[in-house]
């Protein structure tokens, strides 16, 4: 290859010298824009190989300016601040459950120094990290011990595995649930050396069901909280009551698996038919499990309560060192649990609980608010405000819509998806329902301190085009 073009290519040091690299290498460090110089000429050189005739900016400065360019994109930190307008509380792909203000500076406070996160400050002697949590959750559950794994799906394998390995675990079949990602029950059970015993139908099962399929390898009866999705018309299922019965009836232990874990009374629709890990324990329930990042409103995690003597085996299980909680998320747990443990004020200090509790009235005034700020700024069509329905989404209360202020507006340049995909694209990223061929606002999720922080995100992206 001697043609001139390929030869007339800069060399890399001389690409670093020019000012739009030299700008970058403190925060990027030399050898990453080496790489992606070096990347980059490569591509000039294949480029100029098939044809060098063409006309490319070959001159350092303007190498270096794409270059730059090029660094600001792929460097970019991916996970940012999102502003979530959808009005979904626990969005799962959005992080599912913000944490309340003293959960979020307590797992800032572990993850920046140290902590005393697995020993004992009166005797220095080594102690169990469950032990920042235990002493909360059985407070605020009453019962006789507990302990956390990352989250619910860990929590499931572990307990099906810790009591009942290579034993039968009773299921109804309208409880097969799968929870999403394709972690489905049937699987875990797998995982967990279980035996699935399925009965009754799906739409149908009774507590017969269950007695007539006991035997001697009977290990377990399970209640798995249908959290995602409903079945209407004609149904029967057993209650958790029925099922503590049986299993005290032929000392099988009784495990349930609550899902979201709604331990404070809500006003909310349909908050009720949410199983209440507190009853489920008051009931007589050997296990319980349940979130720490749905109607919790803290950090990820899976959180086990019940029998002493088997929350001690499932601490004794090998499993435990792989799914046990960071401190970060520790911390972060038992500031929430402390929270719980004052219920006068627990709804409004968690946010998620205070977004599904919040009025219609206050949606309205919240909601009037940012239709006259986006009337202000003049650059979107047919502004209004209006009753709509949202969902809590987070596998809970999954037939529930709930009714909700909403914002819509429409753009007079930029067609509806377009506007969507360029306030998602923004910083920060602003999350939006689209409803009727306009951009909707709801605002459930969107807290006080975010309106102003919306309404100019949306000003930037109209005012660009
Ligand atoms: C959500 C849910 C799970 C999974 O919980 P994660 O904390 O997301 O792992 C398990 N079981 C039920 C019934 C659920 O609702």
């Amino acid at each position: 290859m001697t043609n001139k073009n390929l030869r007339s290519l800069p060399a890399v040091h001389v690409i670093l010298k020019t000012t739009a690299i030299q700008d970058l290498i403190p925060s990027l460090g030399q050898e990453n824009v080496v790489a992606e110089i070096r990347q980059y000429l490569d591509e000039l050189r294949s480029l100029l190989s098939k044809d060098s005739n063409q006309n490319l900016e070959t001159s350092p400065e303007s190498i270096g300016v794409e270059v730059s360019n090029r660094l600001a994109t792929n460097y970019k930190p991916k996970l940012r601040k999102v502003i979530n307008a959808t009005g979904i509380v626990l969005h799962t792909n959005l992080g599912r459950s913000p944490m309340a203000e003293e959960a979020a500076k307590a797992a800032y406070m572990a993850a920046a120094g140290y902590i005393n996160l697995e020993v004992d400050i009166e005797t220095g002697k080594r102690s169990s990290r469950q032990d920042s949590v235990r002493e909360w959750i059985c407070k605020l559950l009453k019962c006789e011990s507990a302990t956390v794994v990352n989250n619910c799906a860990a929590a499931t394998i572990i307990v099906l595995k810790a009591v009942a390995e290579n034993k039968e675990v009773i299921i109804s079949r309208g409880q097969l649930i799968e929870i999403g990602g394709s972690f489905r029950l049937p699987e875990i059970m797998k995982v967990s050396n279980a035996i699935m015993k399925e009965v009754g139908s799906t739409n149908i099962t009774r507590i017969k069901d269950y007695e007539a399929a006991i035997g001697a390898n009977t290990g377990a009866l399970l209640r798995v909280h249908t959290s995602n999705y409903k079945i209407n018309g004609f149904t029967e299922s057993v209650t958790i009551e029925e099922l503590i019965a049986l299993g005290k009836k032929h000392n099988i232990p009784v495990i349930d698996d609550a899902g979201s874990g709604a331990v404070v009374p809500l006003n909310c629709k349909g908050f009720g038919e949410e199983p209440n890990p507190v009853t489920s324990m008051a009931l007589g329930a050997d296990l319980t499990l349940f979130s720490g990042d749905k109607l919790l409103g803290g950090p990820q995690a899976g959180i086990i309560a019940g029998k002493k003597d088997w929350i001690n085996k499932i601490e004794g299980d090998p499993l435990m060192r792989a799914f046990r909680l960071d401190k970060m998320n520790l911390a972060a747990l038992e500031q929430t649990l402390l929270l719980h443990l004052n219920s006068s004020t627990v709804s409004q200090k968690i946010p998620t609980l205070k977004m599904l509790s919040i009025s219609m009235d206050e949606l309205h005034q919240k909601a009037l608010q940012l239709e006259s700020k986006l009337k202000q700024i003049g650059c979107c069509d047919k502004i209004e405000s209006k009753i709509s329905e949202g969902f809590a989404g987070g596998g809970t209360l999954p037939d529930q819509q709930m009714p909700t202020w909403v914002v819509d507006f429409s753009s007079p340049h930029l067609d509806t998806q377009a506007l969507s995909h360029k306030l998602r694209t923004s910083q920060p990223s602003l999350f939006t329902r689209i409803k009727d061929d306009k951009i909707v606002l709801d605002l459930r999720t969107l807290n006080n301190d975010e309106i102003d922080i919306a309404v100019q995100v949306i000003l930037n992206a109209l005012k660009t085009i």
